[in-house]
């Protein structure tokens, strides 16, 4: 029998571990808000790559919390639009449907099974204020388009990580792929190996010979320790004195800096952001497709690229440095980081069965916006602050001392643990072999950590289908399940919003989502699943129809 997930197992690969950190809470006395909270909390926030992690109930309850603050904060409204994947776990949906959000379905991609990015602009109106990005499956979601949408439509993007725990976003294809992750590796050396010596000398010279809008600019953004002009402006101007991140994040930049095959004009490693300027040349032709190419090369190495002109920076040089500062301080850093660090906010469900898992529900929120992260400890704790002082009605929903003790231990693991998840997918990639079977197309840069793996029946001449497999596989006591055999706007309880509209189906329906309902299966998939086990799941799979 090869079970689809085996929980005892799981477990009891840090049995001793997990034991030694329950036993400490039960003698501690101390079972609510306490150092366990405290320490897991400090912990996940690290790993994740976030200033704030509040642990909560679960993760239906955390993606609550982050919509919820929103709306108290007066950043949103009822009534406005949150575009969501229509291929999801309804948990996703709930949480918009639940704080009077609408919840704006978007038709999956049928390679990647994610989100797809090319249909989100076309269902983005006036009231659109998030999307609501879910790692399906264990797979990065996140994309540059996704990216440019929220920076161009100003929409707090949040993620749904409970299905992702250390997913990254796509790596740089080359070059540098451990200096661009966590800023105190980033920039050690994304140049050409080749290019560089010749590289160096073209920087030398173009560093002494500046034109004088670089020179102007220089000026501006040297960082000579608290002498920084956009430092200064951050830290006093009234347009920038809200921010917090005015005075303290670190502005560096570096001139005529090398990256791939290139020099980039201005280049702020800590924020992943460059700046080009443009002369004359500019206008050429051929230039522009040249700039095209030049940019999404530096791009794939996790940047973000802004562009002046030489007047704007010499005629227009305080929205120049305002546009700088925005860029500075947009949570879209580039990709790289780690799923939950790459929007606003985001949930994270430590359900049992998901990649990191509790024994219980339990739950949390993610997030750099201190004033967010504020609101959503308040809201899942009575809506308090202070002791028996209520800001908001909030509801009771903590993360107890036990749940955090057994995830702070899980925690630990969790690297190697999706890494043996992606062994058995590797696995699944290379000897998965019936052309009635369809897996998920896999991108070179793709990051997953595999927390389901699904595959695709297609009906074949009326006979062989997804339940036809399923029933097979069963028979050969190997378990599967359909990760969801109903779509969220096809459920019963949201009929009554789609007729009101709180829910909206794209006019032309949600045929892919659909049709993913009836085919999709997910094979067994985990840390403990053995060579023999899912060596057996690929003898039957290959042989199924023949
Ligand atoms: C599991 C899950 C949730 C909800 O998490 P719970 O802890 O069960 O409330 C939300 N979204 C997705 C995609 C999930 O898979």
């Amino acid at each position: 029998m090869i079970p689809f997930l085996s929980l005892k197992d799981i477990t009891a690969k840090y049995s001793d571990e997990i034991h030694e950190a329950v036993s400490r809470v039960v003698d501690s006395g101390w079972y609510l808000q306490g150092k366990e909270n405290e320490r897991f909390e400090q912990h996940y926030a690290d790993f994740i790559g976030t200033k704030y992690c509040i642990g909560c109930a679960n993760g239906l309850d955390a993606l609550i919390w982050i919509y919820r603050a929103y709306v108290e904060l007066g950043i949103m409204q009822p009534g406005d639009e949150v575009i969501v994947p229509a291929n999801t776990y309804i948990a996703s949906v709930l949480a918009i449907t639940e704080n009077g959000l609408k919840a704006v379905l978007v038709e999956p991609n049928p390679d990647t099974l994610e989100l797809d990015d090319e249909k989100i602009e076309a269902a983005i109106t006036k009231r659109t204020k998030s999307i609501l990005l879910v790692h399906l499956y264990g797979r990065c979601a996140m994309t540059q388009k996704i990216a440019a949408l929220c920076e161009k439509y100003d929409l707090k993007l949040v993620e749904d990580n409970a299905q992702a725990h250390g997913c990254r976003a796509p790596q740089p294809p080359k070059g540098g792929d451990t200096t661009l992750v966590g800023t105190s590796k980033i920039g050690v050396n994304l140049a050409d190996p080749i290019l560089y010596p010749l590289l160096k000398d073209f920087a030398n010279q173009n560093r002494h010979n500046p034109t004088e809008a670089e020179e102007v600019l220089w000026n501006l953004l040297s960082h000579r320790k608290s002498k920084s002009p956009l430092r200064d402006l951050g830290a006093s101007s009234d347009l920038w004195a809200s921010s917090d991140l005015g005075a303290s994040s670190d502005y560096k930049f570096r001139r005529q800096h090398i990256i791939d095959q290139y020099i980039a004009d201005f280049a702020c490693l800590e924020q992943k952001l460059i700046i080009e300027i443009d002369g004359k040349y500019h206008n050429l032709k051929g230039q522009a497709e040249e700039d095209a190419i030049r940019t999404r090369v530096i791009e794939n190495y996790g940047f973000r690229v802004i562009r002046f002109t030489n007047e704007q920076v010499l005629f227009d040089t305080e929205n120049t440095l305002k546009a700088i500062y925005d860029a500075c301080n947009s949570p879209f850093r580039g990709l790289g980081g780690r799923t939950g660090s790459l929007g606003h906010a985001a949930g994270h469900s430590f359900y049992p069965g998901k990649n990191l898992g509790a024994f219980g529900d339990a739950g949390a929120v993610t997030t750099n916006d201190k004033e967010l992260a504020d609101c959503i400890r308040a809201l899942a704790n009575y809506g308090s602050q202070k002791k028996y002082v209520f800001k908001y009605c909030g509801r009771n929903s903590r993360l107890d001392e036990i749940q955090a003790a057994v995830l702070d231990v899980k925690l630990r693991h969790l690297e190697e643990d999706n890494a043996l998840r992606q062994k058995v997918a590797a696995y699944y990639y290379e000897h998965i072999n019936n052309p009635l079977l369809r897996l998920p197309k896999r991108l070179p840069d793709e990051q997953n950590v595999y927390h389901l793996f699904p595959i695709i029946v297609s009906p074949f001449r009326g006979q062989w289908g997804r339940d036809e497999l399923h029933d097979y596989l069963e028979a050969k006591g190997i378990q599967t399940i359909i990760h969801y055999p109903i779509p969220p706007h096809l459920q019963e309880c949201y009929q009554q919003d789609i007729k009101e509209g709180n829910i909206v189906v794209p006019s032309s329906g949600l045929p892919i989502t659909e049709r993913l309902a009836n085919e999709e299966l997910s094979l067994p998939i985990s840390q403990v699943l053995t060579l023999d086990d899912y060596k057996a799941v690929v003898e039957a799979l290959n042989a199924f129809g023949k």
